[in-house]
């Protein structure tokens, strides 16, 4: 059973490639960047809560989203797919306890690497297709500040363990989602 992490920086198309790897690999895709914005979309009272932090490109609490993520693989029997999980080092050394207490153990860690201008003119491309309320110019200045001082170092914490498969994130579609089956194996 494979237990992937996609990583990389907001626009790097984590979302894109994730639909070609839980077809190809039969896996259960979750993303907390979607399961954040339902609650707020069903006006829970979670959602009310994190709705101006994520509107402001800050990421939420650690624990709500370890909460969510233990939910997450306790209800799942296929092997996952994580997008956007972990976010910061406290939520990578989270998920390996997570895995270790279902009985499983983290596959590899999907790294896109993307340049930041061709960041920005994504999320700007997006942000006129699909409207995303943190799709905005100062939100996402906000979402690569926060990527660089918190979650970059997600990376190091998986070459360290040499879990980490590094991929150019520059070309098509297709391309990239070959490159990411060839490293998975
Ligand atoms: P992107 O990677 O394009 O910025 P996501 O949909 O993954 O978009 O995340 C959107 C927002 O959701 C983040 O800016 C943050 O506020 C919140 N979020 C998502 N995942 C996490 C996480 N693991 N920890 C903390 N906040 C998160």
């Amino acid at each position: 059973m494979k237990n992937i992490v996609i990583f990389g920086a907001p626009g790097a198309g984590k979302g894109t490639q994730s639909d070609f790897i839980v077809e190809h690999y039969g896996l259960t895709h979750v993303s907390t960047g979607d399961l954040l914005r339902k609650e707020i979309a069903d006006q829970t009272e979670l959602g009310k809560r994190i709705k101006s932090i994520m509107d402001a490109g800050q990421l939420v609490s650690d624990d709500i989203v370890i909460e969510m993520m233990d939910k997450a693989i306790a209800n799942d029997t296929k092997g996952m797919l994580f997008d956007g999980f972990p976010r910061t080092v406290a939520q990578a050394e989270v998920l390996d306890k997570l895995l270790a207490k279902y009985g499983r153990e983290l596959t590899c860690m999907v790294q896109l690497e993307v340049p930041k201008d061709e960041l920005m003119r994504r999320l700007l491309e997006r942000a006129k297709i699909q409207g995303r309320a943190d799709d905005n110019e100062a939100t996402i200045n906000n979402r690569l500040q926060e990527y660089n001082s918190k979650t970059k170092p997600v990376a190091d914490y998986y070459a360290a363990q040499g879990k980490q498969k590094l991929i150019d994130g520059l070309g098509t579609i297709e391309d990239i989602a070959a490159r990411i089956r060839q490293a998975i194996g």
